[in-house]
């Protein structure tokens, strides 16, 4: 079923996860584990993230070095095809522009419409760690938008050959990105939210949000929002603080706030166990806030905590 529809036919908030596919070399059995304890909470469906290789460089029995190209969390597509079928729910794959071109993209959305996967979230992507900024493959999409429209096509039996005469249509639901506290390399927000109405005009038919631990960011980007006519659901994406040092990594890596409060509290913390609390605590009552809003779905980051997003969750559903 699609996302839109999923929402549609919802008398109240929905819940969803977003989970990792395991590093190479783990079994499918590990995600299970992880998910089996979200499952009694029934969510309408589990995003999986999709990871571009990284270039590494491998010492050589000699001593020299051998630079090589590792994707250290493969098999997007194949999980969400295993998560459908275990679990009987819907799964998202994330598809990226980064390290793909045009033809291995659309040999990758005729893969989902095989396994009759019809939602797929379509991003950007980011440069790799080694690269200051994001470079498309030669013959690939640059922004999301690109890759959206060329799902879109599909769904009009556009493939990329022209030979391709009365190509079968496909049946995306696509989503796109959607930042609170604004894409880190748009000049302001304004600009940001101009990008995000074209994606919205263009057919994307929700949005999803980057992570954000103060509400009132949520409210102001939604307001924003529909100001501009973007009249799409806006899924809040949340994540717990379970750490000390996040405090510094999530501003870095995500660009995202830590209100004071919160941070004023993470710091009195003396160990990893007490932030995980303070977290906890502050994403229950984010997520009750949000509930009370309407927010159409409560989408959590699952990062490999299982454990502590079952316990915020249920506090809230
Ligand atoms: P875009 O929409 O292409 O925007 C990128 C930047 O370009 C923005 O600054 C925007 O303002 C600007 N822009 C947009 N369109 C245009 C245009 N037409 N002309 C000029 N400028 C434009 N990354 C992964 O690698 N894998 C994942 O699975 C993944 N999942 C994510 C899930 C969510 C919910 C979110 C919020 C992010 C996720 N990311 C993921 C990270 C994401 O790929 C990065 O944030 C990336 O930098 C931007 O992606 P985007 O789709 O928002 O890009």
């Amino acid at each position: 079923m699609k996302i839109t529809e999923h929402i549609a036919q919802a008398k109240d908030t929905l819940v969803s996860f977003e989970v990792l596919p395991p590093l190479k070399g783990k079994i499918i059995t590990s995600l299970y584990e992880h998910l089996d304890p979200l499952m009694e909470f029934k969510p309408s469906w589990i995003n999986v993230t999709y990871h571009r290789a990284e270039t590494m460089f491998k010492r050589r029995a000699d001593n020299t070095f051998e630079k090589v190209e590792v994707r250290k969390r493969p098999g997007t597509v194949g999980i969400c095809a295993a998560i459908m079928n275990y679990y009987k729910i819907d799964a998202v794959p994330h598809l990226i522009c980064g390290g793909f071109s045009k033809r291995e993209t659309e040999d990758a959305l005729i893969d989902l419409n095989f396994l009759g996967i019809d939602n797929v979230l379509t991003l950007r992507g980011d440069a790799p760690k080694n690269e200051a900024s994001f470079i498309p493959e030669p013959d690939g999409n640059f922004y999301a938008i690109d890759l959206m429209k060329q799902a879109l096509r599909m769904n009009n039996g556009i493939y990329i050959d022209d030979d391709i005469r009365d190509g079968g249509k496909t049946n995306f639901c696509v989503g796109v990105a959607g930042y609170p506290e604004k894409h880190f390399e748009a000049p302001n927000l304004e600009i940001d939210l101009n990008y995000l109405k074209e994606k919205v005009d263009a057919g994307a038919e929700y949005i999803m949000t980057q992570m954000f631990f103060d509400n009132n960011k949520y409210f102001a980007f939604v307001d924003s929002c529909r100001k501009m006519n973007i009249n799409v659901p806006i899924i809040p994406g949340l994540k717990p603080l379970t750490t000390k040092k996040q405090l510094s990594v999530l501003p870095r890596i995500f660009h995202v706030d830590i209100p004071t409060e919160l941070s004023n509290s993470v710091m009195k913390c003396k160990s990893d166990a007490e932030v995980e609390k303070v977290g906890s605590e502050w994403l229950v009552q984010q997520s009750k806030e949000l509930k009370k809003f309407g927010a159409p779905v409560l989408h959590y980051y699952t990062l490999g905590k299982s454990s502590v997003i079952r316990n915020i969750v249920k506090e809230v559903f």
